[in-house]
């Protein structure tokens, strides 16, 4: 089956062109030139990935990230984002977006980056074992060790649980319940702060900066994400 494409933005005649270049491409494409309409639509049809433009009639980008979020809905979304919303991106990533591509765009750089969140998507469940080299740091799931600048750290076995299972969702938000539910499984009834208390240490294992954080993201009103 076609991969299926929403793109939610309010430019008509850049939705036309998008469209032709995604048909051509061999999406399946629908959409809507209204915020709420569009997530409406994302809610019913369940596309693979959404453009989403941010301002928009309706509801604007960002409030319908987070509204797809909350749903649990955890397709690649880009932002489409234009001159002057520099800061919007900022918001858009915390909001839950997976990227952001700035207008004007060239559909060449667009269609690449849409084929690599789709590709991304499909491989996601890979199991991740041996050395993972990210940005700053270096994990020896092996040896349950974290390499940051020369320096050996200690990881314990759930902790490396989490990070395994969080890599392998490959920049996905991953919900704290998914997190209960698929590291501690439900027997020892932890709470949602539980998740939070680690992650908070993880953070000062793995991160540079443990108050910002590169690699494990907070979500807002999500959970968390992690980024290579
Ligand atoms: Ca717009």
């Amino acid at each position: 089956m076609n991969e299926r494409i929403l793109i939610i933005e309010d430019e008509e005649d850049l939705v036309k062109g998008l469209k032709i270049n995604l048909v051509d491409e061999g999406y399946e494409v629908d959409y809507a030139l209204d915020g709420k309409v569009g997530l409406k639509k994302a809610l019913s049809e369940k596309p693979d990935l959404i453009l989403l433009d941010i301002m928009l009639p309706g509801m604007n980008g960002l409030e319908v990230c987070k509204e797809l979020r909350r749903e649990n809905m955890d397709i690649p979304i880009l932002m489409l984002t234009a001159k002057g919303e520099e800061i919007d991106k900022v918001i858009g990533l915390e909001m839950g977006a997976d990227d952001y591509i700035s207008k004007p765009f060239s559909i060449r750089e667009l269609l690449a980056r849409i084929k690599a969140h789709l590709r991304r998507e499909n491989r996601s469940g890979e199991t991740i074992s041996g050395l993972v080299q990210l940005e700053t740091i270096k994990i020896d799931f092996e040896h349950y060790k974290v390499i940051r600048k020369d320096v050996e750290i200690d990881l314990t076995s759930l902790e490396v649980d989490v990070l395994r299972f969080l890599i392998q969702q490959d920049g996905k938000v991953v919900t704290r319940d998914e997190l209960l539910d698929k590291i501690w499984g439900y027997e020892k009834f932890p709470t949602t702060r539980t998740i939070d208390n680690h992650i908070l240490k993880l953070r000062k294992k793995i991160e540079v900066d443990p108050n910002h954080p590169r690699h494990i993201l907070t979500v807002y009103g999500g959970g968390y994400r992690f980024v290579r």
